[in-house]
């Protein structure tokens, strides 16, 4: 009997020499065999999307150029095209965030001229950006430009008070690009109840039900991050394809009303959806008390009451305020490892298939060891660290949300 082992020939050769490569890398699948230089080389050729950014509100402020590196401690910037280079980040939702005013015909059309003339403002800058990258809006535009080597930028919208009550400006945002609504902020509007606000429905509203289906209709993902739990349920219920939360954290690990509670968590996943895990350091850990900073805080916000229905002018002014604020008592921020606790009691709750990462860099979050995008491999490290697979880490990076966007995209074709 020939030796099974003996090279006759090249072509047998190339046999051994693949099935050594092979057993290698599965053997090194886990952080064990890996060096730190592995597991950040594996970060950078993963694709990797954050489903929210605020990015747009510093185009629109300040004026950033992203295609110039900023310091994040001076510009408040956390989002450039150099640093998503630096922290291997492939593609990003920009977030078209809309304060909310007066819930009349006249407040209804203002907010919608204003997310349309944010969306100006982004298609603007990208355009003469696009050697670095494009604003796409079909499911698999993210590995296609990660191959070309540029940034894939979605276009999503925070708050459905710009749709007011005309069912109709859902397709005129879905030609804009717009590729998932958040139902709400932190107040109630006319599609539902939010998880910052009295109960008005007591969940979805008749106008949000159709909103819904509309949105299943299109092929727009369902953003459930910022609802009240009664709006989650009912929004699970109703739609079709499974449901998205762009950026929220655990309740059972912070509570905090924005945070999802282990029965939203379960109900979420059970319908095939996904948890984009947030960054916002008040949603991984309770503010710790600190004196300066607390009574600060408590002039500001007796200074500011009900920030989010004020007029812009007011709320630049908080915000200029707030991050003065920040700068003199900064708080003591969470690290990486708080933060994938969070996916860690999500993962073992649900199961790796409905976790991902949504930042809200540019919205407020920052992490002691994640201050901007170009610190996100720190997450992957941490991952490895406590034993996820290189098969898990990459459902985390994009394929869980990519999953649940498909089929958001097939169910339409059908509907
Ligand atoms: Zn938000």
């Amino acid at each position: 009997m020939q030796n099974r082992y003996s090279i006759r020939t090249l072509s047998d050769l190339l046999v051994i020499t693949t099935s050594l490569i092979f057993v290698g890398c599965s053997a090194g699948n886990n952080a064990g065999s890996m060096s730190e230089s592995d597991i950040l080389s594996f970060h950078q050729q993963i694709l990797t999307i954050d489903t929210h950014v605020d990015t747009p509100l510093r185009l629109k402020y300040e004026g950033i150029d992203l295609s110039q590196h900023h310091d994040p401690h001076e510009y408040h910037s956390k989002l450039d095209f150099p640093r998503m280079d630096e922290g291997g980040l492939d593609a990003v939702f920009f977030a078209i965030w809309t304060p909310q005013g007066a819930r009349t015909d006249s407040g209804h059309s203002a907010i919608k001229q204003q997310a349309l003339d944010i969306l100006d403002i982004v298609e603007a800058e990208i355009g003469k950006l696009s050697q670095y990258a494009e604003i796409v809006t079909h499911s698999q535009d993210a590995s296609r430009l990660q191959t070309l080597g540029k940034h894939a930028i979605y276009l999503g919208l925070e708050n459905g008070y710009p749709i007011g009550t005309d069912i109709n400006n859902l397709e005129l945002f879905y030609k804009r690009g717009i590729r998932y609504i958040t139902l709400c902020h932190m107040t109630n509007n006319e599609i539902c109840d939010s998880s910052n606000d009295t109960t008005e429905y007591g969940g979805l509203s008749p106008f949000g039900l159709k909103v819904i289906k509309r949105m299943n209709q299109l092929g727009m993902m369902v953003d459930i991050s910022h609802s009240s739990e009664a709006t989650v349920e009912q929004a699970v219920a109703s739609s079709r394809a499974p449901v998205i939360a762009s950026h929220s954290c655990s309740k059972a690990m912070c509570d905090n009303p924005r945070n999802l509670s282990d029965s939203l968590l379960t109900l979420i996943a059970a319908k095939g959806g996904v948890v984009q895990m947030c960054l916002l350091s008040d949603y991984i850990t309770p503010d710790p008390p600190q004196e300066g900073r607390d009574s600060a805080q408590a002039v500001l916000k007796q200074k500011w009451k009900d920030i989010d229905r004020q007029t812009d002018t007011n709320r630049e002014a908080y915000r200029l305020e707030l991050s003065e604020l920040n700068r003199n008592f900064p708080r003591v921020l969470p690290s990486v490892a708080d933060a994938v606790d969070h996916i860690d009691h999500m993962v073992k709750l649900i199961g790796i298939d409905h976790v991902g990462i949504g930042t809200d860099f540019d919205g407020g979050a920052a992490l002691s060891d994640c201050f901007d995008v170009s610190e996100l491999p720190n997450i992957t490290l941490e991952l490895f660290k406590r034993g996820y697979s290189k098969s898990d880490i990459r459902k985390i990076w994009s394929g869980n949300l990519l999953r649940v966007f498909s089929k958001v995209e097939h169910l339409a074709a059908t509907l």
